[in-house]
C-alpha cells in the first residue's frame, strides 16, 4: 500500500479521501489556492502545497504544479476527488508517465468515456440499450434537424462533451430546433471547448438511476448496485437514494451487469458510475445508457451506507495493484439511505448560488465517513466562506435506516438541526421536499421539483407571531446576560415594579411590523403582535436553545443573532426577522474585528457620515445590503472620517474598504 498519497482537490472531497488515508495509515499532501489557505483540507492533511491563484485555472487545474507538488513530497499516488481533473485524460496520463499511481482508472477508459457521443457508440459495440438518438461525427445543422424530426420530438440536444447539467435544451418541436442548437453550441464552446452535439429522445417523466461499478487490474469487475438521482433541478441532482424505489432484483440484475459490459469495454479499474435513463412505463421500467462518469461520485456515500465499504479505501487498493476486495455474489444491500446535497443558493429565486460567510454553521449529532445513522460530509467550518470560485456545495447529509420510512424521518430531522446563517441555502427547501406527497410515496422522476413546485416554494415555515416571540425572549435574555441581572441597568421597559410596555419593530417577511411587549405586576409578559391579539409569553435559556411559551404553543427555537436579523430555527422550519432598534445599539456586530469593509459581496445602501465628521467607537457609519440581509459598518474607534470610498447604491466585492477613517 502507498505510504503517502496527494489529493488533487479540495472541500469536502478532499477531506472524505483524507479521512480514510489517515484510517489506513497512509501520509496525505494537500494542495491549495489563495482562497482556500484556510480551508478545512489543508488541516485535513497531513502536508500542504499551495499552488496558485484562487481560480480553479489558477490552481486546482494547474497540472504541472500539482505534479510537481507530489514529487517534492515524495507522494506515490495522486486521488483526483470529482470534477477538476479527475476526468482529464492528459492528466492521469502525466501522472503516469512522471511515475505517479492516478487513483482512478486508465487514461484509455477516461477518453473511452468522455465524451458521450463517442462513448454511445461504444456502448452501441458492447450491446448495452441507448436512448434512441443521434450521436455522428456529422455536424451540419440540416442533417441535425433531420436526425430530430426522425427521433422525434421533444428531443434533448446535448454537448457530447457536457457536464454538470450544463450544455443541454429540450426541444418540443421543430420549429424550435435551429435555435436551440445554435445557443447548445455556444454554451458548449464555452463551457467545455467543444461544440460538438448529439441528438437524443426527451424521455418524458425518467428516472435517472445509475449503476456504481468498480473493476481492478487483475480484469475483476462488479457492481455495488444502483442508486435513484431522479430529484434534480436544472439538471442536477438535489437528493440520491440507495437502493432504487421499486426496483425488482430481476431488473437489478440486468443493469448491473449491462453497467459491468459498459465498464468492460473500456478495460475499466477503479470506481466508475454507468448513468441510465430510466422510461416508465406503467409498471414496466426500460433503462437507457446516458453516460459513464469515469470517477468517484457525489453521491457515493450512500453506497457506501447500504453495503458498509469505504470506496476510497478499494480505490486506494485497486490503485496499489490489490484485487477487489469482495466478489459480486459477496456483495449485499442492507437498509436505505438517503443523501441530500446542502447548497448556499436561493430555491425561491431559481436556485441562484449564494456567496458569504457561514457566520452559524452548527450540524445535527453525526459520525462523519462511517456508515451510522446520520453522516456529514463537508470541507467547511463554521465562520468559513463559501467563495465565488468554487461550487456552492456546503455539505452532503447522509442518513441510513432500516427501511425507507425510516431514512426520510431521520433526514427530516437531520435538516432540521441543521443551522446555517449567514448565506441563502437550501436547507428548508429540502426539507419540503423530502416531505412533499410525492417524495415521500417514493413517485420519482426528473421532474419532482416542477411537479410539488406548489408546497416548495415561497413557503414561510414560521409565522410572524413566532418569530416575534423568539426575537424578543432572544432580546431579554441576551440583555440579562448582559446586566449580569442587575436590576438597575436593565433596559427600558424591565421595571422592577408596575406596569410598563416595550414596543419592538420588525422586519417581516419583507413586510414592517410592531409588537407590544407589557410586564405585568406579577412579573408576566404579555405579547401584542401587529396590534392584535395579545398572547402570555414566557421563555427560558436551555442551553443554546429557547424554550417559548406563546399563545397556545411551546415550541424549541434557536435563535442566533447576526447584524440586526436574528435567525430563528424551529422544529417546523427556519425564519429570519429583523429588529429596527429603536436604541441605536446599530453596529455591535458588523464592527467586529475592525474592519471598515464589506462583510460579503452585496449593495452600499446609505452613509451616516461624511468626510471630516468626527465618530466615535461603535457609531453607525455605513449601512450595506447583502443576500437579502442590512449590515451595519461601524466605528471599530474613536476616529476622524477621512474618506468614503463608495457612493449609496454601489456594488461592492466583498472585502472592500467602503470609507477610510483617521484616528
Ligand atoms: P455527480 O458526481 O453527481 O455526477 P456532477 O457531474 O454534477 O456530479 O459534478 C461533479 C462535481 O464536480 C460537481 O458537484 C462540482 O462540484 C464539481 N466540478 C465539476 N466541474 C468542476 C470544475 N470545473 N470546477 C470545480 N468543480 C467542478
Ligand atoms: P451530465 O453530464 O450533465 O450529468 P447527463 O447526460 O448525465 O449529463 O444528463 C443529466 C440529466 O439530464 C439526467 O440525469 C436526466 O435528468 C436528464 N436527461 C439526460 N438525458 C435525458 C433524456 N434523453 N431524456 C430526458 N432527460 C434526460
Ligand atoms: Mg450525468
Amino acid at each position: 500500500m502507498f505510504k503517502k498519497i496527494l489529493i488533487a482537490n479540495r472541500g469536502e472531497i478532499a477531506c472524505r479521501v483524507a479521512a480514510t488515508a489517515r484510517r489506513m495509515a497512509i501520509r496525505t499532501v494537500a494542495v491549495y489556492s489563495d482562497a482556500d489557505a484556510h480551508a478545512k483540507h489543508v488541516d485535513a492533511c497531513d502536508e500542504a502545497v499551495h499552488i496558485g491563484g484562487s481560480a480553479p485555472k489558477e490552481s486546482y487545474l494547474q497540472w504541472e504544479r500539482i505534479i510537481a507538488a507530489a514529487q517534492a513530497t515524495g507522494a506515490e499516488a495522486i486521488h483526483p476527488g470529482y470534477g477538476f481533473l479527475s476526468e482529464n485524460e492528459a492528466f492521469a496520463a502525466a501522472c503516469a508517465q512522471a511515475g505517479l499511481v492516478f487513483i482512478g482508472p486508465p487514461a484509455s477508459a477516461i477518453q473511452a468515456m468522455g465524451l458521450k457521443a463517442e462513448a454511445k457508440q461504444l456502448m452501441e459495440k458492447a450491446g448495452v440499450p441507448l436512448v434512441p438518438g443521434y450521436h455522428g461525427a456529422d455536424q451540419d445543422p440540416a442533417l441535425l434537424q433531420r436526425e430530430a424530426d426522425r427521433i422525434g420530438y421533444p428531443v434533448l440536444i446535448k454537448a457530447s462533451a457536457g457536464g454538470g447539467g450544463k450544455g443541454m435544451r429540450a426541444v418540443e418541436q421543430g420549429a424550435d430546433f435551429q435555435a436551440a442548437l445554435a445557443s447548445c453550441q455556444r454554451e458548449a464552446r464555452n463551457s467545455f471547448g467543444d461544440e460538438a452535439v448529439l441528438v437524443e429522445k426527451y424521455v418524458t417523466r425518467p428516472r435517472h438511476i445509475e449503476i456504481q461499478v468498480f473493476g481492478d487490474t487483475q480484469g475483476n469487475c462488479v457492481y455495488l448496485f444502483e442508486r435513484d438521482c431522479s430529484v434534480q433541478r436544472r439538471h442536477q441532482k438535489v437528493l440520491e437514494e440507495a437502493p432504487a424505489p421499486g426496483m425488482t432484483e430481476a431488473m437489478r440484475k440486468r443493469m448491473g451487469e449491462a453497467a459491468v459490459a459498459a465498464a468492460r469495454a473500456v478495460n475499466y479499474v477503479g470506481a466508475g458510475t454507468v448513468e441510465f435513463i430510466v422510461e416508465q412505463r406503467g409498471a414496466e421500467m426500460n433503462f437507457f445508457f446516458m453516460e459513464m462518469n469515469t470517477r468517484l461520485q457525489v453521491e457515493h456515500p450512500v453506497t457506501e451506507a447500504i453495503t458498509g465499504l469505504d470506496l476510497v479505501e478499494w480505490q486506494l487498493r485497486v490503485a496499489a495493484g490489490e484485487p477487489l476486495p469482495l466478489k459480486q455474489e459477496q456483495l449485499r444491500i442492507q437498509g436505505h439511505a438517503i443523501e441530500a446535497r446542502i447548497c448556499a443558493e436561493n430555491p425561491d429565486n431559481n436556485f441562484l448560488p449564494a456567496t458569504g460567510t457561514l457566520h452559524v454553521y452548527r450540524k445535527p449529532p453525526a459520525t462523519a465517513f462511517q456508515r451510522g445513522p446520520v453522516r456529514i460530509d463537508d470541507g467547511v467550518r463554521e465562520g468559513d466562506a463559501i467563495s465565488p470560485y468554487y461550487d456552492s456545495m456546503i455539505a452532503k447529509l447522509i442518513v441510513h435506516g432500516a427501511t425507507r420510512e425510516e431514512a426520510l424521518a431521520r433526514l427530516d430531522e437531520a435538516l432540521a438541526a441543521t443551522h446555517i446563517a449567514g448565506l441563502a441555502t437550501n436547507v428548508q427547501f429540502l426539507r419540503y421536499v423530502v416531505k412533499s406527497k410525492s417524495f415521500a410515496q417514493a413517485d420519482l422522476d426528473t421532474a419532482l421539483i416542477p411537479r410539488e413546485q406548489a408546497v416548495l416554494f415561497n413557503q414561510q415555515p414560521v409565522g410572524f407571531e413566532l418569530a416575534a416571540a423568539a426575537a424578543v425572549a432572544r432580546t431579554l435574555l441576551d440583555e440579562q446576560a448582559l446586566a449580569g441581572d442587575d436590576p438597575f441597568s436593565r433596559r427600558a421597559g424591565w421595571r422592577s415594579h408596575g406596569e410598563g410596555v416595550r414596543l419592538f419593530e420588525f422586519e417581516f417577511g419583507g413586510t414592517h411590523t410592531k409588537a407590544a411587549l407589557r410586564y405585568l405586576h406579577d412579573g408576566a409578559l404579555v405579547l401584542a403582535v401587529n396590534g392584535a391579539r395579545s398572547m402570555p409569553l414566557a421563555f427560558r435559556a436551555t442551553g443554546d436553545a429557547i424554550e417559548l411559551q406563546s399563545g397556545g404553543g411551546r415550541t424549541r427555537a434557536v435563535v442566533y443573532t447576526l447584524g440586526e436579523t436574528d435567525h430563528v430555527f424551529t422544529q417546523a422550519g427556519a425564519a429570519q426577522i429583523v429588529s429596527i432598534d429603536l436604541l441605536a445599539h446599530a453596529g455591535d456586530h458588523a464592527a467586529e474585528g475592525g474592519r471598515l469593509t464589506a462583510p460579503m459581496p452585496g449593495k452600499v445602501v446609505s452613509f451616516s457620515v461624511k468626510a471630516g465628521d468626527k465618530v466615535s467607537k461603535g457609531q453607525a457609519l455605513a449601512v450595506m445590503e447583502a443576500m437579502k440581509m442590512e449590515h451595519t459598518i461601524a466605528a471599530p474607534a474613536d476616529g476622524t472620517v477621512a474618506e468614503l470610498l463608495y457612493a449609496p447604491g454601489d456594488q461592492v466585492a466583498e472585502g472592500a474598504e467602503l470609507l477610510k477613517l483617521s484616528a
